[in-house]
């Protein structure tokens, strides 16, 4: 027998295809504010979103005797006929949203319009109104949706940890709020500030605030023009790439889509400049004529059916490749941003640590200080990974801040350093213990020949040796860093804006089995829906290391060889990390006052026969050796 489906069912299977989860809750009241024309828009999210979604913005607001009308299935402002349905210039506009909503969860709508001296609200509870009522607000729109699905238990069971459902929150959230940047957007998880994001004309700007500074610096704008279609945006030089294509972001008139066809032209158009396997990172912006595009072919809208998809396709392709053709992707890959990475964090704190460090070290050196000795007898770079902040302006390298010697220090010193004697002692020297017995053949002399940038050759007592720059800084760094890690635990430093990290499934378990063991080093992490996981604080110490880097290389070190990493394997990474940023490359021209530096250092730190990779960091070819290679004994 046929029969008719009572109107409470035909709405909760309505819901269904709109409403699938908590993420299209903020989707669709995110769409209302914009439709709306809101400046703001702050997104309060409970438990995922199971518990609550608020979406409060300061758009036109509904009048009150319309609110009966906005919760009522197929109402909706944004058309008026049919033909409207093939120029659709909003991002709603089948007004069933908010009824969808509303049948399915305990429902609250507060508004006020600019007119208006006071605002009504609306209160529905699975689809049950609960009427109008006069209440106070500021001008614009509030809904509440608590307890989605309570009136559909099989839908609530489907629902994913709090976690993973905020993953897609995030993601809804991240796609709005990237096309539309003039208007400032918040997110909050159990009132946690995840994004805060001030209005910019600057996509760009946008767009780093999301993705970090990496890989804003790699963005190469694309733009192009056919008549019809205008696309503009950005895509992302081949250094920066994922494993998949959900950093491929396209929009359409504002709306964020998917489109296979696109995204071929977009892997077509990185053909050869990617690994297999990697796909290209994209923000792309089309604008056209809306009744070029059918945008009512999908219950989402996340799909839409271009008019002519091939001309699409070819304008997509062609652009890019033009630009490829145009630009110089090799300079770029090699050009480190780091002098923006470290400015993008906070150079107050990092000079604050930096000071701290060097009293730190002072005081330290108080206690070490052989009698009779009045200043410390030489200085080394402290560390450079926080001072890293100070050079946001330096062009290149910055020069090795190595304190130099203190020539007034008595003869008692073994090294002979009077070829140096007209150098000055720095006051902000930063002091480190007393020389030790070395048990590696000592320079005879500060002085060394640098060749090909990358190797110091000097004579000492033996013979001759032949450091590598890199790996000796490197490993003189790592000890001063060491020595103050075992005093005290590193500090931490929590994200403004957590930075999500992709990882692969077996990565993600080693990671959150180590979460305890990561936050005792001061890295905290929560798993964030999908293979995502968010770093919300690091060691302040790796400030020129970007949270994603920092947590790659643990990652690495957790998946290394099977065996579980102790606490000091992981901190060696991290010291490793540190120590190697910081030091000076290959490559980089050292002067005379750096090299000398650099030698005094290797006889005053332990262990500098090799770098904290364990590649050595000198090759020694003692007298004896030279002569017999010579053929002279
Ligand atoms: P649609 O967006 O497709 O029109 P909705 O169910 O999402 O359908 O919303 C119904 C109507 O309620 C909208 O057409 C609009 O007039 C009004 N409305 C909903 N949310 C807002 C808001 N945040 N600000 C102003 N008006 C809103
Ligand atoms: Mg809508």
């Amino acid at each position: 027998m046929i029969r008719q489906l009572p109107q409470s069912v035909v709405n909760k299977i309505a819901a269904g295809e709109v409403i699938e989860r908590a993420a299209s809750v903020v989707k669709e009241l995110l769409e209302n504010a914009l439709d709306a024309g809101a400046t703001r828009v702050d997104v309060s999210v409970e438990a995922g979103g199971s518990e609550l979604v608020r979406v409060a913005d300061n758009g036109r607001g509904i009048p009150a005797e319309e609110l009966p009308l906005a919760v009522a299935s197929h109402a909706t402002s944004k058309l008026v006929n049919a033909d409207d349905l093939f120029r659709v210039g909003t991002l709603g506009f089948r007004g069933e949203a908010l009824a969808s909503i509303a049948e399915v969860s305990r429902f609250l709508l507060r508004s006020r319009t600019g007119d208006d001296s006071g605002g009504a609200q609306i209160e529905v509870n699975g689809g049950q109104s609960q009427g109008v009522q006069p209440c106070g607000c500021p001008t614009g729109t509030t809904v509440e949706v608590r307890q989605l699905f309570f009136n559909t238990p099989v839908r609530r069971k489907f629902l994913k940890t709090a976690q993973t459902e905020m993953g897609h929150v995030s993601e809804a959230f991240t796609r709005l709020a990237l096309a539309h940047p003039r208007v400032s957007f918040t997110l909050r998880h159990n009132q946690r500030a995840v994004y805060d994001l001030p209005p910019t004309e600057s996509w760009r700007e946008r767009i780093g605030r999301f993705f970090g500074p990496e890989l804003e610096q790699a963005l190469i704008g694309v733009q192009s023009d056919d008549g019809d279609v205008q696309l503009t945006g950005f895509v992302a030089h081949p250094s920066q790439s994922r494993s998949h294509p959900r950093m491929q972001y396209l929009f359409l008139n504002g709306r964020h889509i998917r489109d296979r066809a696109l995204s071929h032209a977009l892997q077509e158009a990185y053909r050869g400049l990617l690994l297999t396997g990697r796909c290209p990172i994209s923000f792309l912006w089309f604008s056209m004529p809306p009744e070029l595009v059918d945008v009512n072919v999908h219950p989402t809208k996340l799909e839409v059916r271009f008019q002519d998809g091939g001309r699409l396709y070819s304008q997509l392709l062609g652009t890019l490749r033009t630009k490829f053709l145009t630009t110089d992707l090799n300079t770029k890959l090699e050009a480190k941003p780091t002098s923006e990475l470290a400015a993008a964090h906070d150079p107050q704190r990092a000079e604050q640590l930096r000071q701290e460090l060097v009293d730190w070290a002072k005081g330290e050196m108080a206690r070490w200080e052989p009698a009779g000795l009045s200043s410390a007898p030489a200085a080394l770079q402290p560390t450079a990974a926080p001072a890293g902040s100070a050079v946001a302006a330096a062009p290149a390298r910055r020069p090795l801040e190595i304190n130099l010697l203190d020539r007034s220090w008595p003869e008692t010193t073994p090294r002979g350093n009077q070829d140096a004697t007209h150098l000055e002692a720095t006051p902000a020297a930063m002091p480190v213990e007393s020389p030790t017995p070395r048990a590696q053949p000592a320079a005879r002399s500060s002085s060394a020949l640098q060749v090909h940038n990358r190797y110091l050759i000097a004579e000492v007592d033996e013979g001759m040796v032949v450091i590598d720059q890199h790996a000796l800084h490197e490993r003189i760094l790592y000890e001063q860093l060491r020595v103050k890690v075992l005093a005290e635990s590193l500090e931490s430093q929590s994200l403004l804006v957590p930075e999500p990290v992709d990882l692969t499934a077996p990565e993600m378990a080693a990671v959150l089995e180590h979460r305890e063991l990561l936050a005792r080093l001061g890295v905290q992490i929560e798993p964030f829906g999908g293979d995502t996981i968010l770093v919300r604080s690091y060691p302040a110490m790796l400030a020129n290391i970007r949270p994603q880097e920092m947590l790659r290389g643990l990652v690495d070190q957790l998946m290394a060889g099977g065996k579980t990493p102790d606490r000091r394997d992981l901190l060696d990474e991290l010291l490793h990390m540190i120590s190697c940023k910081a030091a000076i490359k290959a490559g980089d021209r050292l002067t005379s006052e750096e090299i000398s530096a650099l030698l005094e250092q290797r006889d005053l730190v332990q262990d500098t026969h090799h770098c904290p990779h364990g590649r050595p960091t000198a090759l020694v070819f003692t007298r004896e050796d030279l002569d017999r290679q010579f053929k002279r004994t």
